[in-house]
C-alpha cells in the first residue's frame, strides 16, 4: 500500500522527491525537448503513474497537457490517437485491464533507445558523460556519483546504482527494496517521508 497517492496537486513535489530516475527522466525530457514520448516511453510511464495513484481523470489531463507541449501534437490529435491508451489502461476501452508497471529487470532488459526515443533504465541508457551531467543537475553528491559510475563500469550493476542514488536522496536510509521495481522506489521514498 502507498502511504501517499500521486495526484495532480502533489505531482511536482513527488516528481523531484520520490520518483525513480527512470520515470523522472521521461517526464523531464518530454518537458525539456517539447517532443512527445514515443510508444515505449509512454508504455513505461503510463502504468507507473496509474499505480502511483493517478485517477483516470488525473491521467487524462496530465497526458493531454504533457504530450501537447509538443507543438506538433494538438488537442484534437491527442483525442484521436492518444486518449485511447489512457482509457485502455483504466479498463475503459478494450478487453484487458491495460498493462502493468514493469519491474526493474524487465526495464533493464528492454531494447535500447532508437533515435528520438526515451525509455528504459536511467542507469543503463545514459552514456557516462550524460549520466554525470544529469546526476549533477539533480544535485547528487560527488561521492555517490563516483560510486554509481564504478558500479556500472565494473559490473553493470544498475539496480545497485539505483540504491546508491536513493540513499543519497534519503539520508540514513539503507534503500531496502529499491532496485526491484520503480514502484518499490516510490513506495520506499513515500514511507521515508511519512516517518
Ligand atoms: Fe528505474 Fe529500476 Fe533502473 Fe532504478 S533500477 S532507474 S527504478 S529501472
Amino acid at each position: 500500500e502507498l502511504s501517499e497517492k500521486l495526484s495532480l496537486g502533489n505531482f511536482e513535489q513527488l516528481l523531484s522527491r520520490s520518483f525513480p530516475p527512470c520515470m523522472r527522466r521521461l517526464v523531464e525530457k518530454q518537458r525539456e525537448t517539447k517532443k512527445h514520448l514515443k510508444h515505449a516511453g509512454r508504455l513505461q510511464l503510463r502504468p507507473f503513474l496509474k499505480a502511483c495513484g493517478f485517477t483516470f481523470e488525473d491521467s487524462c489531463s496530465w497526458w493531454r497537457k504533457e504530450l501537447c507541449r509538443d507543438p506538433t501534437l494538438t488537442s484534437e490529435k491527442f483525442e484521436k490517437s492518444y486518449l485511447y491508451d489512457v482509457e485502455h489502461a483504466y479498463g475503459k476501452k478494450g478487453h484487458l485491464q491495460g498493462q502493468n508497471c514493469c519491474g526493474c529487470p524487465a526495464i533493464i532488459a528492454s531494447p535500447g533507445e532508437a533515435a528520438g526515443q526515451v525509455h528504459g533504465c536511467f542507469f543503463k541508457q545514459l552514456e557516462p558523460s550524460a549520466l554525470q551531467q544529469q546526476l549533477q543537475r539533480w544535485q547528487v553528491p560527488i561521492a555517490t556519483m563516483l560510486e554509481i559510475q564504478r558500479l556500472i563500469k565494473e559490473g553493470k550493476h544498475y539496480q545497485l546504482a539505483c540504491i546508491e542514488y536513493f540513499k543519497s536522496q534519503h539520508p540514513s536510509s539503507d534503500g531496502e527494496g529499491v532496485g526491484n521495481s520503480p514502484m518499490d522506489f516510490l513506495r520506499t521514498s513515500c514511507r521515508y517521508h511519512k516517518a
